[in-house]
């Protein structure tokens, strides 16, 4: 993590919401630190979050993890809390909440589980750090004991739930590193969150057996690790009372087999067909297909199929996914699969023809819109790409990355007003004003627009100005 650039930047967002002292006892939520305050610092640590190379936003594995959180949180105690899950690209079994219902997997937890409950028990487990406000708790009492500022805290946070190397990076910034040891949450926390999360598993229909089988592989797993315990296990100290503990509350219900759903076993194929060395997933794979050794015929087709396009087989990654269709029922990441072998094999009258085919059964899927807008600007189609986009926007106005698509075309047409707005739209949907500002800035020197174009713009930047300012001046409180 860029801790100096991280702390700029809180600089400018973070207003002093921790100014006044708190009451003691462990009720954040009625003391100084309200659920919106709690976003607001968990917004703050997200913006270096998404700016971080680690930060895995594909679209089809993000609305996958999105789907499955969300689906658990329905279940949660309290159902009002906003929750938001992302993906970090690291081999190490990981999953850390932030402040706010900031939830964090790492590809390595997806692809170490065994099925699709595992994951479910450990997301479960985070929701129920959430919704119990242990978090909260945690940061009104460090805010108590000590002077620290909320931006330590927050770089604290960050490095203790996010970083592989806490430890060094945390050394490098000696406040944080102080903060940092006390930021573990504590064994009635565990306990509760075991508690909690096991409902949820319940309720949601998932198997609660699987947050014990879960754990305990981790355990066993830990004795191997010669450089120490996986991440997980640094935050959420684990203990055999513990697991204990765990499947004493199970014994009581009733057994249950739950089959993964196939998102799951696609997506867990995705990745490893992703992050692994190229030649190494397709003879994964293959030898699986062939020793008929998988958690699923049709996610190890797709699986070959996805490694065998990487290597630039496209005959043979063509075969597979037909051999896919034969055995999964209908399903977009299986079609956005097809449109991108066809795009990567350079037939683009046929990529094309296949993303509008998808998007007629699937026009709300984002992994096949943000690929097609992708298709039409690499085959100099600026205006079709232009006006798809546009139509996008009118029904989802909070997408970041639509934005970003938007000031592509109007790069390609030439149009610099309309990319230096669209690229301040962006930024602003990313939290970050400062550059929304100068993007606009920049956008209204170009020389480029029209009189409404011009006003428009205009006003947008007196709007985002005053935010602006309203947030450097919380922050000099
Ligand atoms: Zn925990």
């Amino acid at each position: 993590m860029r801790l100096r650039a991280f702390l700029a930047v809180l600089a400018l967002a973070v207003p002093c919401v921790l100014a006044e002292g708190l009451p003691d006892l462990g009720e954040a939520s009625q003391a100084g630190f309200s659920p919106l305050q709690e976003r607001r610092l968990g917004e703050s640590i997200m913006r270096e979050v998404r700016a971080d190379r680690s930060f895995f936003d594909d679209a089809e594995a993000t609305d996958y993890i999105n789907n499955l959180g969300n689906r658990l949180a329905s279940r949660s105690p309290d159902s009002r809390q906003d929750f938001d899950f992302f993906l970090i690209q690291d081999g190490q079994i990981n999953a850390f909440a932030l402040p706010g219902g900031f939830v964090g997997v790492n590809t390595g937890l997806i692809l170490a589980a065994q099925s699709e409950s595992e994951v479910a028990s450990v997301l479960a487990h985070e929701i129920a750090h959430v919704t119990q406000r242990h978090i909260a708790r945690m940061i009104a009492q460090q805010k108590q004991s000590q002077l620290v500022s909320l931006a330590s805290l927050a770089a604290a946070i960050l490095l203790s739930r996010v970083s592989s190397q806490a430890a060094e990076a945390a050394a490098a910034f000696g406040q944080a590193s102080v903060v940092q040891g006390q930021l573990n949450f504590t064994r009635d926390n565990e306990r509760e969150a075991d508690r909690v999360g096991l409902q949820i598993l319940d309720q949601a229909g998932f198997d609660p057996r699987a947050m014990a089988t879960f754990f305990e592989r981790l355990q066993r797993a830990t004795r191997l690790y010669e450089t120490g315990a996986p991440s997980y296990l640094r935050t959420h100290p684990l203990t055999f009372e513990r697991i204990a503990d765990i499947q004493g509350r199970t014994q009581n219900l009733h057994y249950r087999q739950v089959p993964d759903s196939l998102e799951f076993q696609l997506i867990r194929a995705k990745l490893k067909a992703r992050f692994d060395p190229p030649r190494e997933a397709v003879a994964f794979f293959e030898a699986g297909l062939a020793e008929r050794k998988f958690l699923s015929e049709a996610a190890s087709h797709y699986g070959l199929a996805t490694s065998l396009m990487r290597v630039r087989d496209y005959a043979r990654a063509r075969k597979e996914l037909e051999a896919l269709r034969k055995r999964a029922p209908a399903s977009p990441i299986v079609e956005t699969l097809a449109c991108e072998l066809a795009y990567n094999a350079g037939d683009q009258g046929a990529a094309l023809a296949c993303y509008r085919e998808a998007l007629k059964t699937y026009p709300g899927y984002r992994a096949l819109i943000y690929d097609y807008a992708n298709a039409l600007l690499q085959a100099r189609q600026p205006e079709a790409a232009l006006r798809f986009i546009e139509g996008r926007l009118q029904s989802v106005t909070d997408d970041y990355r639509l934005y970003l698509l938007q000031a592509r075309s109007y790069a390609a047409l030439n149009k610099r007003l309309g990319q230096h707005r669209a690229q301040a739209e962006a930024y602003a949907r990313m939290g970050n004003i400062t550059a929304a500002v100068e993007q606009l800035q920049i956008g209204l020197k170009s020389g480029d627009g029209d009189f409404y174009q011009l006003s428009s713009a205009e006003a947008r930047l007196r709007e985002l100005r005053r935010l602006d300012e309203e947030l450097r001046k919380e922050q000099r409180k």
